[in-house]
């Protein structure tokens, strides 16, 4: 009998599913289910998300009418009875209990190895902030820190198994913190105590935890001296508007991330910067859809993320006077193409350069920076392997081009 997964929503998501398919493959080892089980992992940060999520579940059911399904994740955690209610369901697991090894019958708790050659290593779950377009706390629950103990021996067996870059993530990275401990002393404590990892990579931050004057040193400290702590900065930024920053109820401005990036900058000058970003967020005129605009090309961040505004049902943005769709699909292509003109002038910086490439197949990989990169002609390396490359040119798709240097 099989195990099959149905992955929605974000890559903390993907991870997850990736434990929740080798726990239930153990579990099914010690006690044969009679039938196939599909397990849905949902998300609720979008309706469009939703939606696919209940036609998946439809038609999975049509196709194999005796499987049993399994329902997980932020959509079901919002509302069980709906999902419960979806033909062939015979179980809603709350998103607290999902990653329980002994809840898919599974006797051991080592999680499974790492498919992806970037490593990732969840070290928060749940978020404590309450932005007016967002959900996902009503999903996930209350901000939780893994231990620190914890953290390093997983970290320990990623790079046992030959991972050389670890990228952390969390719902609220931000919030990480133990004791009066923040995210900066937990990455300087598991670079030094996994000397053999090469490359520590944080996934997408909220601004205000590297605020110039308020933000974490320790976070600073690494950015400016530490080759192994990856250039490469993703914001949780969602406008570059101060009034619509306000009506989100996010905890930073435009003044102290322009300061963050150019002291970044300062500290490491070929560092990349990405953000996610909502397009036409309820109230957004035209004047502070321009402001966005004008923010994002001026900090030059070549990596936007751009989500039209999607309304969440009981938000209190979801209350505010809304913009048609198609002004929110609009602002959200002007914003991806200001994203394609700052990516092309931040990746044309690197041509001639040799840099290391992190090879994710035999022909593609990732700079520190995070610039995507193709090897030039025919040429191979390994999946996995860092290679010493030069950059030769770039590409119009935004990626770079390189050739391999013999080591
Ligand atoms: S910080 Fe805001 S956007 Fe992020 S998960 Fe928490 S409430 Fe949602």
């Amino acid at each position: 009998m099989s195990i099959s997964l149905l992955t929605f929503g974000c890559r903390l998501n993907a991870h997850e599913s990736d434990s929740m398919a080798h726990y239930a493959r153990q579990g099914q080892a010690n006690d044969a289910h009679e039938t196939d089980t599909i397990i849905v992992n949902t998300c609720t940060v979008t309706a469009e998300a939703e939606r696919q999520a209940r036609q998946a579940i439809r038609r999975a059911h049509r196709k194999n009418p005796e499987a049993r399904i399994i329902v997980t994740g932020c959509a079901s955690e919002r509302n069980k009875a709906q999902w419960a209610a979806l033909p062939g369901v015979q179980r809603i697991v709350p998103n607290a209990d999902k990653m329980t090894p002994a809840l898919w019958g599974a006797h051991s708790a080592t999680p499974p190895p790492s498919r992806h050659i970037r490593a990732l290593l969840q070290v928060q779950q749940g978020c404590d902030h309450r932005c007016t377009f967002c959900v996902i706390p009503f999903g996930r629950g209350d901000s939780t820190s893994t231990p620190l103990e914890e953290v390093i021996q997983r970290g320990r067996i990623l790079s046992e198994d030959g991972h050389h870059e670890i990228v952390l993530t969390g719902v609220d990275l931000a919030s990480w913190r133990i004791d009066d401990q923040g995210l900066g002393f937990l990455c300087h404590r598991l670079l030094q105590e996994i000397p053999a990892l090469h490359r520590l990579r944080l996934s997408s931050i909220d601004p205000i935890l590297l605020d110039p004057d308020k933000g974490d040193r320790l976070l600073w400290d690494l950015i400016a001296n530490e080759p192994r702590f990856m250039p490469h900065l993703h914001l949780s930024l969602q406008a570059g508007s101060d009034l619509i920053l306000k009506r989100m109820k996010r905890r930073h401005n435009t003044t102290r991330v322009a300061a963050l990036i150019a002291r970044a900058r300062q500290l490491r000058p070929t560092i990349g910067f990405g953000a996610d970003v909502i397009a036409g967020f309820p109230t957004e005129t035209d004047e502070l859809f321009n402001e966005t605009h004008d923010f994002l090309l001026e900090q030059q961040i070549p990596f936007l993320h751009v989500f039209p505004y999607s309304e969440r049902p009981n938000t209190p943005a979801a209350r505010m006077p809304a913009l048609p769709k198609a002004i929110r699909q609009e602002r959200a292509a002007q914003l991806r193409q200001v994203g394609d003109t700052n990516r092309a002038l931040f990746l044309s910086r690197f041509i001639g350069d040799e840099t290391t490439i992190l090879m994710e197949s035999a022909t593609t990989g990732h700079t520190p920076e995070f610039a995507n990169v193709q090897l030039e002609d025919s040429q191979h390396s390994t999946r996995g392997m860092l290679q010493p490359c030069c950059i030769t040119r770039q590409n119009n798709d935004g990626t770079l081009l390189a050739r391999t240097i013999p080591s």
